[in-house]
């Protein structure tokens, strides 16, 4: 085998075919109601790819992309994608003329954002197209609601904004039924209305993911999912949606140890009798949680089997028993899961956290990216 040929030590697989069809899904529950559907692709699409997640997703149906920041957002249309693009997170001190110019929406939330905006319009002659964030709840951006009369007034007022959508973000969507949810959707349409008053006509987007898999009747005229366009669902009875990142790696090393032989740091993990290990060369600089140390399985040769001792840096160790799996057979550390191997999920349970940041943390540059028959 040539340098080029040999798999990756570290290598997350995505699959643009599996995005495709679960914003195909997402976006059709949103027509259902109305809604059109903005497909979230902030942190490089969660670590996916942003570019290829966007070009995938507008194939699935969406017609709109979202992306944290400005940076993000002139990215995408730097890569040539021309659909509507919105980006609603920047520095204090923001100058929005780089959005203005590649014609991206941005979010205002404040009295100070807004004069930021109106001074980036004047000074590119471009026409300023805002989205104003109310505060429902969450307590993060957002105008507060004592402060959101003056600010729509202000917005209505600025001769070089235009104000195409209110909008706010849910904080336990997640949760159905949770109370938060029906109070967030209250302040909500206060909100639009106070907006209305104010004599603006604009759009109302409130829903992520959970939402516009949960409550149709607050997708409104755009819904915003993110995790559940690559497939992993905050709600998993909600919808059958398929994870598009498979991370995987590859046997490099086999041998027999002998009961009583100890792996790894530590030396945490005795073998019971004679087994076979199988050395994997990916590690916590890959984004395998340290935690997750002796609490792994992996896919290996059609089967589950158990990751030995704790993870390392750049290893990994599996027992495989009486075993004794090819070297370069495909490792899987987590994937869809339909044939019962590890997936994402599994990994955010066991040590705690959310499959957001299980997939998040892949993008890091000794994980290597491709897109098997990809769709462009
Ligand atoms: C991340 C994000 C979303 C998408 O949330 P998911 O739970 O991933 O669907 C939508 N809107 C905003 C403002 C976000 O920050």
């Amino acid at each position: 085998m040539t340098a080029h040929t040999r798999p990756a030590r570290a290598l997350a697989t995505v699959d643009l075919g599996a995005i495709r069809r679960n914003v195909a899904l997402l976006s059709s529950r949103a027509a259902a109601s109305g809604a059109a559907t903005m497909a979230i692709v902030k942190a490089d699409g969660y670590g996916h790819g942003a570019e290829q997640a966007a070009r995938a997703a507008l194939r699935g149906g969406a017609t709109w992309l979202g992306a944290c920041s400005m940076a993000e957002a002139l990215a995408l249309r730097q890569a040539g994608i021309d659909a509507p693009l919105f980006s609603w997170l920047e520095s204090w001190d923001a100058d929005f003329a780089p959005a203005l110019e590649a014609g991206i929406d941005v979010s205002v939330s404040s009295a100070s954002e807004l004069a930021r905006v109106a001074g980036a319009s004047a000074r590119t002659g471009k026409r300023a197209r805002v989205h104003l964030k109310i505060d429902t709840g969450l307590s993060r951006n957002g105008c507060p609601p004592e402060l959101w009369p003056t600010l729509v007034k202000a917005a209505a007022a600025e001769s070089g904004v235009d104000v195409v959508a209110v909008w706010s973000h849910l904080a336990a969507a997640d949760e159905p039924g949770h109370p938060s949810i029906d109070r967030q959707a209250r302040r909500f349409s206060e909100a639009y209305d106070l907006a209305r008053e104010a004599g603006l006509t604009p759009l109302r987007h409130l829903a992520n993911s959970a939402a516009t898999l949960t409550r149709p009747d607050l997708h409104f005229d755009l819904v915003r999912p993110g995790i559940a366009i690559y497939g992993l669902n905050p709600v998993p009875e909600s919808a059958d949606l398929t994870p598009a990142m498979t991370f995987s790696s590859h046997v490099v090393l086999t041998k027999r140890i002998a009961a009583g032989e100890a792996v790894s740091y530590g030396l945490t993990w005795t073998a019971e009798r004679d087994t076979t290990v199988a050395l994997v060369p990916v590690g916590y600089a890959d984004g395998v949680p340290r935690t997750l140390s002796g609490r792994m399985d992996v896919w290996l040769g059609g089967r589950r089997r158990p990751v030995v001792g704790r993870v390392c840096m750049d290893q990994i160790v599996v027992d495989c028993g009486d075993d004794e799996p090819p070297l370069g057979a495909e490792v899987v550390l987590f994937g869809t899961g339909s044939e019962g191997g590890p997936t994402a999920r599994e990994w955010a349970d066991t040590i705690g956290t959310i499959d957001y940041e299980i997939v998040t943390g892949m993008y890091r540059p000794r994980v290597q990216r491709t897109y098997p028959g990809a769709e462009s």
